[in-house]
């Protein structure tokens, strides 16, 4: 491509609110067969809700969600941001956590009220030695809704599951539906558990879900998405985003999302609308024939 030509892509773009940090950014896009993207935040909203919430035997639901929601005020995931909303629209009156200890992509280990909590992933209370098999049926029920289910331990006792539920963007369809029409291979990544997962993917027609992807390691599925010799787009808006986004053969970042998934990125898109994704390809495309 011209200089000029690219000028001109990258002017248009930049009217849709999509920010080209790296000129050769708008060529590499033009030849992506892949596009990955995260789950929590960009496909979806990244404001979770709490939908269900049930006690195990001998504990009630709000001495748990008190705890629970206590823990949770120390804590920055969406998540937490959940479970605390709910403990305030009961009223409930929350104490300041003893300790902290927060666990990326597992959950969060405390001490609130001299009592010990845990909450979180199944993977952490497996962890942590808890038979989660009086909660199975409930769990799948929930997960095959979309929902995501974390658990809560006091003292050493399995003690509730939790349900939480993050809308998905009204322009998420739109978007993965242009980005079937331009012929690329869509990739779901997410921390969230597999039958969530799968659930959410139905929803979408994504053509492959890798879940249950701690933080770490999404930038190596991006690397195995490459290893076919393929050019891999990854969008994405969380700090766990930036080693994927630098990974890819070109990394989109919301506009809206963390600082440092920005600055890896080769693309800000300003607005959280996904639809800009087929945009910006669609743009890189035509700019390219111009040139002739
Ligand atoms: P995601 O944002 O895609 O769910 P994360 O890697 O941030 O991925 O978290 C993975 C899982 O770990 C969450 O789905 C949740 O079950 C658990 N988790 C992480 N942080 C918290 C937290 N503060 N409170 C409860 N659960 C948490
Ligand atoms: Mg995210």
């Amino acid at each position: 491509a011209t200089p000029t030509s690219i000028m001109v892509g990258t002017g248009k773009a930049a009217e849709l609110g999509i920010l080209f940090r790296r000129g050769e950014a708008l060529q590499a896009l033009r030849n992506t067969k892949v596009i990955a993207l995260d789950k929590t935040g960009t496909l979806t909203k990244g404001r979770p809700e709490l939908t269900d919430l049930q006690a195990a035997p001998g504990f009630a639901e709000d001495d748990v969600l008190t705890l629970v929601a206590s823990v949770e005020t120390r804590s920055e995931h969406p998540i937490a941001e959940s479970i605390v909303a709910e403990a305030r629209r009961r009223g409930l009156a929350l104490a300041e956590p003893e300790t902290f200890d927060g666990k990326p992509g597992f959950g969060v280990v405390a001490k609130v009220s001299g009592r010990e909590v845990v909450v979180g992933a199944d993977r952490l209370m497996a962890q942590r030695g808890h038979d989660l098999g009086i909660f199975a049926a409930t769990a799948e029920r929930l997960a095959g809704q979309g929902k995501s289910p974390l658990y809560a331990a006091v003292d050493g006792r399995l003690a509730a599951i939790i349900a939480v539920a993050d809308p998905i963007k009204e322009t998420t369809p739109a978007a993965l539906e242009a980005l079937r029409g331009l012929g690329l291979r869509i990739v779901m990544i997410t921390g969230d558990n597999r039958r969530t997962a799968d659930a959410i993917a139905r929803t979408l027609g994504v053509d492959e879900v890798v879940a249950e992807v701690l933080p770490t390691d999404k930038a190596d599925v991006v690397k195995r998405l490459q290893s076919g010799g393929a050019a891999v787009a990854f969008v994405g808006d969380g700090i766990n985003d930036a080693p994927a986004l630098a990974q890819a053969d070109v990394g989109l970042a919301i506009g809206t999302g963390t600082d440092i998934a920005i600055e890896s990125a080769d693309v800000v898109l300003m607005s959280g609308d996904l639809r800009n994704v087929p945009n910006a390809i669609a743009l890189s495309q035509a700019t390219i024939r111009n040139i002739g």
